[in-house]
Parts: C-alpha cells; structure tokens; sequence
C-alpha cells in the first residue's frame, strides 16, 4: 500500500471513476471495499490518517448491542448480531470472542438479565459467539477478582465481539487496494466538481504536498461521520445540519483492574446508560460517556466530569477502584448521530442506526452507524447510489470476502497477531539484523523491525500514525508511548529520508498531542 504509487495512479487515470468516497472511518473504507469488489472503479479520500476521528475511538467492541435490546430496537440488534458473525468470518485475525460479565446486586436483576441473554443468544443463531450463563456471586468473583463482592447476588456471563478498531480498518483499506482501488489518506476534499448542477467529483488537495487534484466520477459518496454537515455545506450553503455530535470517552487502566479476561458490563449507570470495562492489549478499556456536544474538533478532549463520572461508576463496582494517578491514557471520540428533526431527544434516546440520503445535486451522504455494521452500512449505501445511477447493477460480494492478513484459530498471546498472516514477514524482519530487533520500550514489546515493516506497508506518514493507530501505545499507555517517540521519529525520518528538522518537528508536534491523553493531577 504505497502512497506516492497511488498517487500516480490517480494524476495518470484520464477516465472517470464510477465512485469517489470521502472519508476514511469504518464508514468510507467499507463503501470503497465495497464498490471495488463488485468490480467498479473507486476512489477514497481521508483529510487525515486513517481512523483518526471516530473510528479509531470506539469501545473496541463487535456487538449486537445488549442495551439495544433493552430499548427494544430488534432489527438493529438482529443486524448487528448478524454482522458480529460475518465479520468474525472474515477477519478472524481481528475480532475475539470476548466473555462479559454483568454483576447483580438486586434479586430481580439475574433472571432478568438471564432472560434478556438468552434472547441475545437465540438472536445471533448460528453465528453465535458461546452460551449465556448465570453464576453465583462466589463464582462472579473468582471471575473477576477485583470485582466488588459486597450485596452481589449473582453474575450473568455472556459472550460478544471484541477488535481493535484501527488495526481492522487498515486491514480494509489493504484489502481495497489490493483489489484495485485508490485509497489515500492525507488527501482533503476541498470543493465538489459540478457540471450542470450534479455532483460530478471532487477537488483534493495533498496534504503532505500541498498539491491539488480533480478528480472525476459518476457518484459521491460523503461518509465523513461528524463532518457530514461541511461536506453538505460545500454542496448547498446554509444547509441545515444533520449531524449531531455526542462524546463518549474512555479510561485505560492496568490489566490489574480486572484480574482476568472477561469483561465487566454494568447495564445501568447513573445516567441510564451501560459502562464497560473490556481486557484490550493487555490494559482495561472502561467507558463510555455520552455528551451532547456544540463543536467538532478534530482531536477532541475529555471533559472533567466525564473522567470524574468514569472513576465514580466503576469505583462503585471494583473492590479496588481506580484513581486519576491509575489512568494510562484517556481518549474521547465524537459519535456522528443523526441529528432528530424534533429538539430535546436525549442523546442515548437518538437512534444508532445508520441514514442515507441523497441531495439535489445526486451527493450521497451517510451518517450513524456503528464499527459493527460497517459492511451492511456499505452494502446499503452502495444499492442506494447504484439506484441513481447508469451504470450495471452488480451484487455486493463482501459478505464473504477475506480481509487482508485472514488467519483461521491465531494465537492471540502472540504480540503479532493483528497482522495476521502479515506477523510472519514481520517476524522476518526482526529477525534479518541484531538492531532490527532492539525494542523501543522496555515495557513493551514493540521493535525496531515492526516499525519498519509499518512504514513500508502501511501508508504512513507521520510520528502519530505509528504510535495512536498503528501500535496503539497512545491509546494504551500515552507517557510510554511520549517515551517511544524519538525512537520512532527517528527511524521514520530515516525510512523518508527527511531532514532533522523534520524529525524534531514530528516529535514536538506528537509531544504536544500526547498531553490530551495524558492525565495529571
Ligand atoms: C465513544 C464511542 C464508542 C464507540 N464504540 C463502538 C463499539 O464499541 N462498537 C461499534 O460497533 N461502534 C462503536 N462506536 C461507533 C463507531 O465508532 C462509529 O459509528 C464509526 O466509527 C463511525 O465511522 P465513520 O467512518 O462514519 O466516521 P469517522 O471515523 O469519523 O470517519 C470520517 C472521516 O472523514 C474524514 N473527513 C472529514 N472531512 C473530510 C474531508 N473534507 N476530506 C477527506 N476526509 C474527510 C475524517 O478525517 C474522518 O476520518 C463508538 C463510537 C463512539 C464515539
């Protein structure tokens, strides 16, 4: 996946692509992948690096959504399990079956709960994940150790999907460009090319080089999550907006917190929504929150009562709960909800499931969704633009289609095992010099050789990329991850062949980036 080879192909291509996507979340990747295995040309355009708004945020969960159930919505939660299944199959070097554990503390809580479970299993049928179960509160604590024991009365054990959301969407983005499409990251849509009033492309411009495209094509697709509404701006000025931001952040904690592999679920906090702790690289993930809010950053912060809610709800539920100094990272993404035309919905109440529209101009916009869903979401998007459009109606291929590095049964005690069948020629790499397997951390197992092999396969571009979403320690553990950082930069600089300054301009650009996730005080 060579950036300055895509680029050539997209200034030589004289024709027009059937489809250009903006975007590359879990939205826009799925479309691309998509439009191209169902043998049309496609083009994708991300701003920024790859996952980096919403889709590199997420909880880390495959899931039919449990708290769905509960609101009622079926058909989300029958897409969803469904979905859960196919995406197993298809990246299995991605997506774990992950054991939860909902405490209870009142009598009426396990057969309800139970009940519920039973239901969820009998929902995903075939493609089930394993079997529910009820425990008594001796066994919920041998389950989880640091789970609080005091008033337990019993705990409901049941099974969901667990990933980690970057690494899968670089996979996605291999896979289409493996099967022949234009995936470029760093690449801004600044203007959609018009001709008789009809979308007819897009301007991009290179945000590494400043240099700027026009790019043809018969559909565009605006799959820009939380930036639906300045895509739709450049289309119609004064749009009203369709999106409706909604924070949830997340803590990470030492595995310590958990003592175990199985999750912890709390099916309802105290404003009414579900908190999860969830065993990720060998660190626990607990959150979420769900905050209305005004603006979109790009890199958008934890809020003080968030942070203070999280150690609150889960200190209620762990016999030794987490304090500020415990916290390893803190992250918060920006959910792109579809925004209701009547006012005063709470947020949790806005549905999570996917809309697609299409505006005068023939502009195809998609917003909400989950990581979940991403392939249904795609598959949708792309019977709906086809419907407009004179080209052959081909049927969608993805619901069977490997994603890059499938490895049927991985190890997932190897520290290489998000790359699937990739880890071997990693492996080799490391194993090719003495320095190639010099580690960047001593706490870490992360080497000069993965590094490397990243750079030269991974379409990256700068010191972030490596550590938020390709390795993942900023997200982990962010002072180490501030540690690795010239390590890094240097060996990126060296790959790129760029100036010290350069290097020493990613460094202070990642530093500064780093005190968002880092928690003092
Ligand atoms: C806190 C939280 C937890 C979640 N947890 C889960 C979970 O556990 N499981 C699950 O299934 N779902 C989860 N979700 C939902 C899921 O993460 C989102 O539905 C999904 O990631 C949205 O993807 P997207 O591609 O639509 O948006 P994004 O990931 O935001 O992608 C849109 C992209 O468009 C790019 N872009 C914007 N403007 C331009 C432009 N002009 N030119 C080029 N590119 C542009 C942006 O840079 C961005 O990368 C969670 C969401 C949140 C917020």
């Amino acid at each position: 996946m060579n950036r300055n080879s895509i680029i050539r192909r997209l200034a030589e291509k004289e024709d027009v692509f059937d489809f250009v996507v903006i975007g590359g979340g879990a939205t826009g990747l799925g479309i691309a992948l998509d439009a191209v295995t169902r043998g049309y040309s496609v083009a994708l355009f991300e701003q920024s690096d790859f996952t980096k708004a919403t889709s590199g945020r997420s909880t880390k969960l495959v899931h039919g959504g449990v708290r769905y159930l509960a609101q009622g919505n079926i058909p989300l939660v029958f897409e969803a399990l469904r979905e859960r299944g196919i995406l197993r199959k298809n990246a299995p070097h991605l997506v774990k079956d992950q054991r939860f554990l909902i405490p209870c503390y009142r009598w009426w809580e396990g057969p309800f709960y139970f009940c519920g479970l039973v239901m969820y299993d009998f929902m995903a049928g075939r493609l089930r994940f394993g079997r529910s179960m009820c425990i008594g509160p001796k066994r919920s604590v041998k389950t989880i150790p640091n789970l609080r024991g005091k008033g337990l009365t019993a705990g409901i054990l049941y099974h969901d999907g667990q990933f980690d959301d970057s690494r899968l969407a670089i996979n996605i983005a291999r896979t289409a460009v493996d099967a022949g499409a234009c995936v470029l990251n760093y690449m801004k849509v600044t203007d959609l090319l018009k001709e008789d009033g009809n979308v007819a492309g897009v301007v991009v411009r290179d945000e590494e080089s400043g240099d700027i495209y026009p790019v043809k094509s018969k559909a565009v697709i605006n799959a820009t999550g939380v930036f639906a509404d300045n895509i739709l701006q450049m289309d119609t000025q004064g749009k009203r907006p369709v999106v409706r931001p909604s924070q949830g952040i997340h803590l990470v904690l030492d595995s310590s917190f958990l003592e175990s592999d199985c999750a912890v679920m709390i099916p309802q906090t105290s404003d009414g929504r579900v908190l999860f702790a969830v065993p990720w690289h060998d660190k626990v993930i607990v959150g979420t929150t769900d905050t209305l809010m005004k603006e979109t950053l790009e890199e958008p912060i934890a809020l003080e009562e968030e942070i203070q809610f999280i150690l609150q709800t889960a200190g209620n539920y762990l016999a030794r709960a987490p304090r500020r100094s415990d916290v390893l990272s803190v992250f918060a993404g920006l959910r792109p909800l579809a925004a209701p035309r009547g006012e005063g919905k709470k947020t949790k109440e806005i549905s999570r499931s996917h809309k697609i529209t299409r505006g005068n101009s023939g502009l195809i916009t998609i917003i909400g969704g989950k990581w979940t869903t991403y392939r249904k979401m795609a598959q949708d998007t792309l019977d709906f633009a086809i419907r407009y459009m004179d080209i052959p109606t081909r049927d969608c291929v993805t619901e069977s289609y490997a994603i890059h590095g499938w490895k049927p049964d991985p190890d997932f005690s190897d520290p290489l095992y998000v790359y699937g069948a990739d880890a071997g020629e990693i492996r080799k790499l490391i194993a090719s010099a003495p320095e190639m397997a010099e580690k960047l951390h001593p706490d870490y197992a992360y080497t000069v050789g993965e590094v490397i092999w990243i750079i030269r396969n991974e379409m990256v571009c700068s010191v972030e990329d490596i550590l938020a979403r390709r390795l993942r320690i900023l997200f982990l553990d962010a002072r180490a991850a501030v540690a690795m950082a010239p390590g890094v930069a240097k060996i990126l600089a060296a790959e790129r062949g760029k100036e010290p300054a350069w290097q020493q301009e990613q460094l202070t650009a990642f530093t500064d980036l780093a005190t968002n996730y880092i928690l003092n005080g």
